[in-house]
């Protein structure tokens, strides 16, 4: 394959010594350009890894083994508490200094059932140095001052009406946890399929055992597990390892070597199965039937044995990876549920590997059922095999996905840490996994040796294994009630038993909290910090290379970049003139056009085609406004990318589902949209406040009201209204589909964007022609812009905090108050909206963002026990925001950070796309420009007379919407003067 694979030459031996560090082993993996070292600290026995390779985006991450033995949610209220301060850094939060004030491309910390990681990136080679100081010392030398543990744990308040209750941000970020169905179906087989285990804890915190964590248990957790002894740095991009080792030599100083025993001890294989019965959250109107989870999960090997482990993977993937994996197809088909259960698939953050299949949208009769349906498909899978063309795809997959660049949310350096994790952690090899391609050959010789290789493994893991958890979830309406009635019934026995001298001291404790947390650092403790100076940074914008052309008649747009030996297609049709009562259909034409048939082939051989020559075929529908605000675009969007042997066969199979979809199988069409409901409904409890904002959005503009359309709660209940109906609208849904298909998959509003470097463009180039057999069509109208009827509104969902979106409309990028109103968005989410409603409100989130291509200005929060009270502190930043100027040594964190969110990396696919989304709103490098510029130039007082002249009109247009319980809706209207109309989800 003529691929640029080049890892950087070793600057370091086996056996060499530097700094205190010896290098234990180096190894290269060419397919994703890395040089790895794996390397001790002597003295104190610290364990690290660097991926030398050519990415410029540097992540520096420090973990350590937290095994807990409660469920107080220690490692997770932690994981929040060292990031607020050190001796060194002695401010109250320091994490959040970090985020507004670098150019952190990442910054974060995470808590998983048995680990802790601490992960920061940046691209900037004095700006990463300084992110992974500060962050060593905390994590190492942390205050934990107890006022933190009040803030970020749980304490007692009394509430304006007197009333006793446990506030905290973990405490409010797991009830939020608790309420999510898919939360709760993963804890029932993770804490019961290991029982004997630290894996029967919640490592983040049941919400009624949070409150039992001592000050005194939390502090002693830092000092067991957070030494270097238990500590393993994992470094990632283009410094060179010699640099890394100088810094930590510095930063390791003076500690020892220390007895620490994190070991995790083996679950016990049981000889015979066991289950459990659970329940979860729903609306106190909503029916029961239908809507019970049954999941079956095993344990299986341990995470060290790397081949092992790779073939589960592989055959985890051959049984429900795709729609034509047997098991997934037994269970859909069968009818005795609506789609496959979440947690179905491996789980490889624990220490023995974990399998789990389920059905979601079953009834509690049909458990015994599903439990034999599993165990004759697995019977029948292990006596005949599978189809071999299905092994050959999953193959495929695993080969793709080892080396496709991925930079989406995470920089591809986290995506590498978790994979060295998997065995790392528990003292295993952390190279294994990420040399992927040895282990597939190990697979292939052995598969050819013994061609019942796989179904060897679904008889030893699975049939024969008697580890095997039966757990069922069923619905309940009163429990979230139930729940809250317990907790008000704690707390009354509680507040009985005060004496009035605990009463003072509580009060007391509450207020020196609010102290506390209103009181600004000291000067002195914010200059330990260090910091860049703004002259450092670039005024230059990174540009993406694209060049516009043609194929036969339809306009493309081409970005030669490396790729890593993958091609990268989109096909974008424009749909902004499809007639109204058809644009809610577009998201289901989208699923069914890529998941039925297609060309002759029925949907099962379609998805073994799709796995065997693309590395994923994707549908998207987005909108937004052009830069001068003068118009909008949206659009339908196809995505292939595939290795290049497989170029021509991944268009074809695009061109085939957009010209000879099959629409006839009635099954696989109810099949897919039972699934597309169940998952945009699981979809509400986590993301609350974006089904808030598209709502109270949906008013404002076209954009977001087509966002609103096809990914709202609009898109849920015409969707659940589809399912519901569906016998009797068959014929006019397959109808609406083919006219929809006839109107938008046409040349004439078709617009193709490549990304690949120069061979595999020419190659992509030539078989897209392909595409040139879509019928022409006409094409676009232009489209008049209707206004909408505004309402605030409240929609009932079952979860014990409110998710709070307020939104006004705003300038377009070309606008001159746009950078201004970019600098003030993140100044006032970090600054007074991040310290009221999360800090003292004790929400997970609370923040607001400008988004200047969709002409909007949003507030929202997340995860938060308050409603009006958020209400009054978005009306409050606006005045703070028009009242005083930001200070100067605010401002220039402020600066600097917008520079850092224009920055933020792109992968490969992601630069091709974004070049193209530029493309259609009239974004010109010009534009980005000056943007920058002024970002770099702004001032308090420019910012303060941009949100003078802004804030003054926009404040009119503001919409709200709030997802919360009806009870706290209802609580609401009775004091808001703008009253929310209530709603259902579902109605
Ligand atoms: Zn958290």
């Amino acid at each position: 394959m003529a691929v640029k694979e080049i890892c950087p030459s070793p600057t370091l031996a086996a056996g060499q010594e530097q700094d205190g560090f010896r290098v234990r082993r180096v190894e290269q993996i060419p397919e994703i350009g890395v040089t790895a070292y794996e390397i001790d600290h002597e003295k104190t026995g610290a364990r690290l890894l660097h991926l030398h390779c050519e990415d410029r985006e540097n992540l520096f991450s420090i973990g350590f083994r937290t095994p807990p033995r409660d469920s107080t949610g220690v490692p997770h209220i932690l994981e929040h508490s060292v990031l607020a301060g050190s001796e060194r850094y002695p401010l109250k939060d320091v994490f959040n200094e970090l985020m507004r004030g670098t150019l952190q491309t990442f910054i974060n910390a995470f808590t998983y059932p048995d680990k802790t990681i601490y992960p920061v990136a940046s691209q900037e080679r004095r700006d990463f140095f300084n992110l992974a100081r500060v962050y060593t010392d905390l994590v190492l030398r942390p205050r934990l001052l107890r006022e933190t543990f009040l803030q970020e744990g749980h304490h007692l308040e009394f509430d304006t009406q007197g009333e006793l209750s446990v506030s905290g941000i973990v405490y409010n970020e797991m009830k939020g946890a608790y309420s999510s169905p898919d939360t709760l179906m993963y804890k029932a087989l993770q804490e019961n399929l290991y029982p004997d285990t630290p894996y029967a804890c919640d490592s983040g915190g049941a919400p009624e055992s949070i409150p039992d964590l001592t000050y005194e248990a939390f502090r002693e957790f830092h000092r067991t597990y957070y030494s270097p002894t238990n500590a393993r740095f994992f470094l990632y991009g283009n410094i060179p390892t010699g640099e890394h080792l100088s810094f930590l030599a510095e930063m390791l100083a003076g500690f020892d070597r220390v007895a620490v025993d994190s070991s995790i001890p083996l679950q016990e294989r049981w000889d015979r199965p066991r289950s459990v019965h659970g329940y979860y959250p729903i609306d106190r109107e909503e029916k029961l039937t239908g809507k019970t989870t049954v999941n079956v999960g095993w344990m299986t090997a341990l995470n060290t044995d790397a081949e092992e482990a790779m073939l589960l993977s592989i055959v985890a993937d051959l049984l429900v990876g795709s729609a034509a994996s047997p098991l997934r197809k037994a269970l859909i088909d069968s009818g005795l549920g609506e789609d496959l259960s979440p947690v179905t698939g491996l789980e490889r953050d624990l220490q023995q590997i974990s399998f789990a299949v389920g059905l979601r949208g079953t009834d509690p009769d049909r458990v015994s059922g599903i439990e034999a349906l599993i165990r004759d498909t697995l019977g029948s899978v292990a006596a005949e095999g599978f189809d071999s063309r299905l092994i050959e795809g999953t193959l495929h997959q695993v080969e793709f996905h080892g080396r496709e660049l991925v930079r989406g949310s995470y920089p591809y350096g986290i995506v590498l840490m978790g994979r060295a994790y998997h065995t790392w952690l528990y003292g295993g090899d952390p190279l294994t996994d990420l040399n992927f391609p040895r282990t597939i050959q190990a697979i292939r010789r052995r598969w050819e040796a013994a061609p019942d290789l796989f179904q060897g493994i679904v008889r030893k893991w699975l049939l024969d294994n008697p580890h095997r958890l039966l757990s069922v979830m069923e619905p309940s309406r009163t429990i979230q009630e139930d729940r809250q009635q317990a907790d008000r019934e704690r707390m009354a026995s509680l507040a009985a038993s005060l004496s009035p001298q605990d009463r003072e001291r509580i009060v007391a404790q509450s207020e020196a909290l609010k102290r506390f947390q209103a009181e600004p650092d000291r000067p002195e403790a914010a200059s330990t910090l260090p910091k860049l100076d703004l002259g450092d940074i670039s005024r230059e914008i990174e540009t993406i290379p694209s060049e516009t052309s043609a194929i036969g008649d339809i306009p493309a747009l081409c970005h030669e970049l490396f790729t890593n030996g993958i091609v990268y297609l989109d096909l974008a049709f424009d749909v902004s003139d499809v007639p109204e009562e058809l644009q809610p259909y577009l998201p289901l034409l989208g699923k069914l056009t890529v998941q039925m048939g297609a060309a002759g082939l029925t949907y099962e051989e379609m998805a073994k085609r799709i796995s065997l020559k693309t590395g994923g075929l994707g549908v998207n529908l987005a909108s937004g406004m052009t830069a001068d605000g003068k118009s909008g675009w949206q659009k339908m969007f196809f995505s292939v990318k595939a290795l290049y042997r497989n170029i021509e066969e991944a268009v074809e199979i695009v061109r085939d589902i957009l010209t000879a979809g099959d629409l006839n199988d009635a099954t696989r069409m109810r099949d897919l949209i039972l699934e597309k409901r169940n998952g945009l409904k699981a979809a509400v409890i986590p993301s609350g406040h974006l089904f808030a904002q598209m709502a109270a959005a949906a008013a404002l503009s076209l954009p977001a009201w087509r966002t609103e359309q096809w990914h709202g709660r609009t898109q849920l209940r015409l969707i659940s209204g589809t399912a519901d109906g569906l016998n009797e609208q068959r014929e006019a849904l397959r109808e609406k589909m083919a006219r929809l298909r006839e109107f938008v998959f046409t040349r004439n509003r078709l617009r193709l964007n490549l990304t690949a470097d120069g061979e595999g463009m020419t190659r992509l180039a030539r078989a897209a022609a392909t595409l040139c057999a879509l019928p022409a069509g006409t094409p676009p109208a232009r489209t008049e812009e209707k206004s909408r009827q505004k309402e605030h509104v409240g929609i009932a969902i079952p979860a014990q905090v409110c998710y709070v979106a307020k939104v006004l409309t705003a300038p377009p990028y070309r606008d001159r108050l746009s950078a201004a109103l970019f600098v003030l968005a993140r100044q006032l989410s970090n600054g007074y909206l991040y310290r009221h409603i999360r800090v003292q409100g004790g929400a997970y989130g609370g923040s607001c963002r400008y988004d200047p291509l969709g002409g909007l200005f949003a507030f929202t929060s997340y995860r938060d026990p308050h409603l009006t009270e958020t209400l009054e502190i978005y009306r409050r930043a606006v005045d703070v925001a028009t009242g005083t100027p930001v200070p100067r040594e605010e401002m220039e964190k402020a600066v600097i950070g917008a520079i850092g969110a224009l920055d933020r990396p792109l992968d490969p696919a992601g630069k091709g796309y974004t070049a193209l989304i530029r493309e259609f709103s009239g974004l010109t490098d010009a534009d980005r420009r000056r943007f920058r510029e002024e970002v770099l130039d702004s001032t308090p007082d420019g910012l303060l007379a941009a949100a003078r002249d802004y804030f003054a009109a926009a404040e009119k247009t503001a919409v709200v919407a709030v997802c919360a319980s009806e009870e706290r809706l209802k609580g609401a209207n009775e004091t808001l003067r703008e009253k929310l109309t209530l709603e259902k989800l579902n109605s």
